[in-house]
């Protein structure tokens, strides 16, 4: 978003309540973690890098290359370090911010990219607060804790958890992973690039070009998640057979998923987390955890397990976005009042009654099968062409109530078929029973940005 406004020249400021850029693949540092797209598809269009050592690229490059961006592109000068927003109030036609350290700003538009994963969950277990050794969210990872040496538990069997756990195993540490319901998790190696390859994307030509149409075909194609059929039925059997890995018929029920494929989000293994959990120092552990012992977690059915080290790979409130932010819109309606029924938005970057406001990667914004940067793209064009209209008519633009529900009935249409109806708890749904998911293909989400008809739109004159 700052390299487009900086693009056009528009006056802007970004505000940032950390001393780096880099958000998740800042505070996300965890072993084991790496992007689950092709490293290539998670570049900035605009940006490219030829050097990512892996086909799927450790999370440590990804900061890299995010801070590489800003200072290349000069963004750093314009982010406003350790200032994270409190408030902010639609008033007089423009928004008035207020940050934690005191200082205010106004701007006439104001732009929420403050993630969807961003704000750590941490279970309600009885007696978490007593755990005597080092206990840390998977997202704020204490490095100061040797791994060898300590029992080590993993509280979580989504992405983080599986790859944690992968991680802590292979290196040879004492882990239990702490499990409520199995996930299905896809097995895949993880290359490094070859001196070949980089060379290819350097070189003029259709290299590049011909790859992306060929994502973009398998993107499109791609579409099991969204239909019932035979490609769905295809990938059952192949995650299935990824399960025939595990030797011990008792450790294979427990890790074995009783839910269709792809409710939840699929966590990625590029060293085989079924290999890495039939190790002599890993154990998995399955079932409701009763409490937490200054020593030990403690199961419902009595089992004590002893640790030296807790890890909560528990997740995120997906569905928290710009909050605890207290957002002010048109007649001093907050964004929690505004959400409290149900969270909605016109096309996962705007509401109506927040005239102005705008989301990346809002409600129902993450798409099934599109790269979180592509999808951006497409949404930061749309909008761009927003506030250029906007400015032209010297007014703040909000989307119409009308085309909003009709987005969200469009949306609601969708999801029966897909597989995130299928009986799982995610979270996608963790508030709502609407999946806060795009449920659309690929070509969809790019032509709906294209396309925003500005009819959907309300204009209020700002003087
Ligand atoms: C562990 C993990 C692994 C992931 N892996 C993948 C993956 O493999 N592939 C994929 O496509 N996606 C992945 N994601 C999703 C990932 O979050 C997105 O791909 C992407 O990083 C979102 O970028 P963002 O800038 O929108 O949000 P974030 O990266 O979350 O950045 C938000 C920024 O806003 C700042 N901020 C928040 N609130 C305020 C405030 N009030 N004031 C000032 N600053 C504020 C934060 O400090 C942060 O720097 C993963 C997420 C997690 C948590």
């Amino acid at each position: 978003m700052a390299e487009m406004l900086k693009r056009v020249d528009i006056d802007f400021a970004v505000y940032e309540k950390a001393g780096e850029v880099g958000g998740t693949w800042r505070d996300n540092t965890f072993p084991g973690l790496f992007v689950d797209v092709l490293s290539r598809q998670y570049e900035f269009p605009f940006h490219p890098n030829y050097n990512w050592s892996r086909k799927y690229a450790p999370a440590a490059e990804i900061w890299t290359y995010i801070k590489k961006v800003a200072r290349d592109r000069g963004l750093t000068k314009f982010i406003r370090f350790n200032e994270g927003i409190v408030a902010a109030r639609f008033t007089n036609g423009r928004w008035h911010i207020e940050t934690g350290g005191g200082n205010s700003d106004v701007a006439d538009v104001f732009v929420c990219a403050t993630g969807f994963l961003h704000k750590p969950l941490l279970p309600d277990i009885p007696g978490r607060e007593n755990f005597a050794g080092p206990s840390f969210h998977s997202a704020r990872w204490d490095h100061s804790v040797p791994h060898a040496g300590n029992r080590w538990g993993v509280i979580g069997s989504g992405a983080s958890g599986v790859q944690i756990t992968e991680a802590l195993a292979w290196a040879g540490c004492d882990v239990t992973q702490f499990i409520r319901r199995a996930q299905w998790v896809h097995i895949r190696e993880n290359p490094y690039t070859t001196w070949r390859e980089r060379l290819k994307l350097r070189l003029p030509g259709g290299y590049v070009r011909e790859q992306r149409r060929l994502w973009q075909f398998i993107n499109e194609t791609d579409r099991w998640r969204l239909e019932p059929g035979p490609q769905r039925e295809a990938m059952e059997r192949e995650y299935a057979a990824f399960l025939d890995d595990i030797k011990d018929p008792e450790l294979k029920k427990k890790l074995t998923p009783d839910y269709n494929l792809g409710c939840t989000r699929i966590p990625k293994s590029d060293r085989n987390y079924y290999e890495a959990v039939q190790l002599p120092n890993a154990h998995i552990v399955k079932g409701h955890i009763d409490h937490i012992e200054p020593d030990a977690v403690v199961m419902a059915d009595g089992t004590r397990v002893e640790l030296d080290v807790l890890v909560y790979a528990t997740g995120f409130d997906a569905h928290a976005y710009m909050r605890p932010m207290n957002v002010t819109g048109l007649n001093g309606t907050s964004i929690d009042e505004a959400w409290r029924e149900r969270i909605y938005s016109y096309g996962g970057i705007a509401l109506p009654g927040f005239p102005n406001l705008f989301m990346l990667y809002g409600p129902f914004a993450p798409v099934n099968n599109v790269p979180v940067p592509l999808g951006l793209d497409q949404e930061i064009a749309c909008i761009m062409r927003l506030i250029a209209e906007a400015r032209a008519r010297r007014a703040a633009i909000a989307p119409t109530t009308a085309a909003t529900e009709k987005f969200l009935a469009r949306l609601g249409t969708a999801f029966p078929g897909t597989v995130w109806v299928g009986g799982c708890k995610n979270w996608y749904t963790s508030r709502q029973p609407t999946p806060v998911l795009w449920p659309f293909p690929q070509s969809e989400h790019k032509a709906f940005f294209e396309r925003v008809p500005i009819e959907d739109f309300d204009f209020i004159p700002v003087g």
